[in-house]
C-alpha cells in the first residue's frame, strides 16, 4: 500500500524512560491495538527501534494516522507523572538522525509534535499551550526540527 504521507509526528511515550521496545509493544497489545502507536521508537540509550513498516498505519494521532508517520521517544513525564522533556543526549541525537532519514523519504512532510495537531481554538494561526489537547511530546518539535 502506498500512503500519501503529509506529517511526521513526534511523540513521547508518557511512560518510564527505562521502558524497552518489547515493553511498549506489550502495552499496545494489552490495549487491544492491532498496530502499534508508533512506527519508530527511540529508547533512552539512543537505539532506534522499528515497530512497524511506514507503509502500514500506526495509532499515534487521532484523525491523522492514514497520512502520518509516528515516531516516539521513551519518557516525557517526571516522577510525579507531569509532562517534562527528559530526553537523554543519546535520544536527542538519535531522533535527529531518524527524522533526517524520514525527511529524505518524505521530502514534503511536515515535522511537528503531537500537540501541534490540536485545534486552533481562537483561529490565530498558531497552536498555543492553552489549546494543547495533550502535552506530547513535551518540547517544541516544530521549532527544534525546522532545519531538517
Ligand atoms: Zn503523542
Amino acid at each position: 500500500m502506498k500512503r500519501n504521507i503529509k506529517y511526521i509526528a513526534v511523540h513521547c511515550t508518557a511512560g518510564s524512560q527505562q521502558q524497552t521496545a518489547d515493553d511498549l509493544m506489550r502495552e499496545f497489545r494489552r490495549k487491544g491495538w492491532r498496530n502499534p502507536g508508533y512506527h519508530y521508537l527511540v529508547t533512552a540509550d539512543g537505539m532506534i527501534h522499528r515497530l512497524l513498516d511506514v507503509a502500514e498505519i500506526s495509532n499515534g494521532v487521532r484523525g491523522y494516522n492514514s497520512i502520518t508517520v509516528n515516531v516516539a521517544y521513551t519518557g516525557g513525564i517526571d516522577a510525579k507523572g507531569r509532562p517534562c522533556d527528559n530526553r537523554t543526549d543519546e535520544q536527542k541525537w538519535a531522533l535527529r538522525l531518524l527524522l533526517k532519514g524520514l525527511r529524505e523519504k518524505f521530502p514534503k512532510a511536515v515535522i511537528q509534535g503531537h500537540r501541534d495537531f490540536s485545534p486552533d481554538l481562537n483561529r490565530n494561526g498558531r497552536i498555543e499551550p492553552n489549546e494543547y489537547i495533550k502535552a506530547c511530546p513535551c518540547f517544541d518539535a516544530k521549532q527544534e526540527y525546522k532545519d531538517i
